[in-house]
């Protein structure tokens, strides 16, 4: 008999806990997790999954949890989406890999072309496709560097761009992301961030205190790039003050350097426009994008101004694997999920549910310290009452007990006093009331 379990959108679309969490067949797993797989790779809520579709997990208890983190902003079109699974299934049935290096093949190409119709600018533009955000944000830098024939990376505060060596420098938090892990790559410097919960500047102060920054110490003439996440996200979900990215871009400009914005966790319907940059109107000159791009299957892209990508030598990009054809397919069928079911509009919806719920706990929790966010891309910070102090302690008791009642929440921010709320796109209103329920439940539970 096929015991393989079906996910999908047809998953029932309900919280049902049968065991506590972790359930015992999930704790078996864990002892053997920790005799095979490294102590390094840790896991946020250590159920194991045996389906997954809509808005739901369920175990290998038989535990049903609701999904508010998407597999770190992933399944933004749903967990096993139908269209991704029909494109990928076929294709695998095709061919699995020829290496786009070697011999072509038109889901590469056809990605390539979505991502210049869909990313922000009507300009000529160009794609390279990876396996990881890292990857995607390492080739920018190279573009970059070719394009401008100059060293400097400028990045800012409580940035995330990954885990390789180049992406560490980048990255700001040292805990657990670079933590012994150096000597880390040269030439990357960091600017101040607009932070307007606590900073309190204009986005046009805050430009005119980072650019003053990377002026006095690194000089913009040496500078090949500034990369910068539009909305943060690892970093806590911070969005800029108006204007601040806007300034940003105008300076880049006049100075000769290239502007990527890392849109690999706001892009893609996320913040309920096809990427964040959208909302100011701004016009990157590279795009890195991953996670939501190709419903769960490793993809990853840079997208830019056709002058810039060419600048490469004939052979300077690749990698074994990058676009693969199976991933793309996914990335195509993820695609057309997001135009036909209007995933923009779907994002602004759960946005708007969720910030009302947010800031009906705000009012009854003073730890609650800023709401944020676009779209689906919300997020509280807590800090102990009436100050600036992050309280980490209170946000970790909050997720645990959220955990335990069969919701996956997910952390962040420098000082890990963040909850992030990125739900499947296809998650139902029903869903994330209840979700919300239990969250308001856990503020009250650990008051
Ligand atoms: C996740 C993330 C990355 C790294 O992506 P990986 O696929 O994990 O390498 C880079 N930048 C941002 C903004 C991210 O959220």
């Amino acid at each position: 008999m096929d015991t393989t379990p079906t996910g999908g959108p047809g998953l029932p679309q309900e919280r049902r806990l049968v065991t506590e969490i972790p359930g015992p067949e999930s704790q078996a797993r864990l002892a053997r997790k920790k005799e095979h797989v490294a102590d390094g790779v840790g896991t946020a809520l250590p159920v194991f999954v045996t389906a997954a579709g809509g808005g739901v997990l369920q175990d290998v208890d038989g535990n049903s949890l609701i999904d508010l983190g998407s597999g770190i902003a992933v399944t933004t079109v749903g967990n096993a989406a139908p269209r991704v699974v029909e494109r990928l299934t076929a294709q695998a049935a095709a061919f699995t890999h020829t290496c786009f290096m070697v011999t072509p093949y038109d889901g590469y190409v056809d990605v390539c072309a979505k991502l210049a119709e869909l990313t922000p600018g009507d300009h000529p533009k160009k794609s390279a496709l990876f396996n990881s955000g890292a990857e995607a944000v390492e080739n920018a830098v190279k573009i970059a560097r070719s394009a401008t024939g100059r060293d400097a990376v400028a990045v800012f505060d409580h940035a995330y761009h990954g885990r390789t060596n180049l992406t560490m420098a980048m990255t700001a938090k040292n805990m657990p992301y670079k933590h012994r892990f150096g000597p880390f790559a040269g030439e990357v410097y960091r600017a101040p961030l607009s932070y307007p919960a606590r900073d309190g500047l204009s986005g046009a102060e805050a430009a005119a205190r980072a650019i003053d920054v990377l002026d006095k110490q690194v000089g913009a003439d040496n500078l090949a790039c500034l990369v910068i996440e539009p909305i943060l996200g690892e970093g806590g979900f911070v969005v800029p003050a108006d204007g601040f990215l806007p300034a940003l871009k105008e300076w880049t400009e006049a100075k000769g350097i290239v502007f990527v914005a890392d849109e690999i966790q706001s892009g893609f319907c996320r913040t309920g426009d096809w990427f964040a940059c959208d909302h100011e109107g701004v016009v990157p000159d590279l795009v890195t994008t991953a996670k939501g791009i190709a419903g769960g299957m490793p993809l990853a892209a840079v997208t830019g101004r056709a002058e810039i990508m060419d600048a490469v030598h004939v052979g300077g990009l690749g990698g074994t694997y990058g676009g693969n054809p199976v991933a793309c397919a996914a990335a195509l069928g993820a695609i057309e999920e997001m135009q036909e079911h209007d995933l923009v509009g779907r994002a602004r919806a759960i946005g708007d549910l969720m910030r009302a719920r947010l800031e009906d706990l705000a009012g009854k929790h003073d730890v609650i310290a800023d709401i944020r966010g676009r779209g689906a891309m919300m997020a509280i910070e807590l800090n102990e009452p009436g100050t600036a102090n992050p309280d980490p302690v209170r946000a970790a008791a909050v997720n645990a007990h959220c955990h335990r009642q069969g919701v996956v929440t997910l952390t962040c921010g420098t000082w890990g006093n963040v909850f992030r709320f990125l739900p499947p796109l296809s998650t139902s209103d029903e869903l994330l009331h209840e979700a919300f329920d239990v969250v308001a439940e856990a503020f009250a539970a650990t008051a």
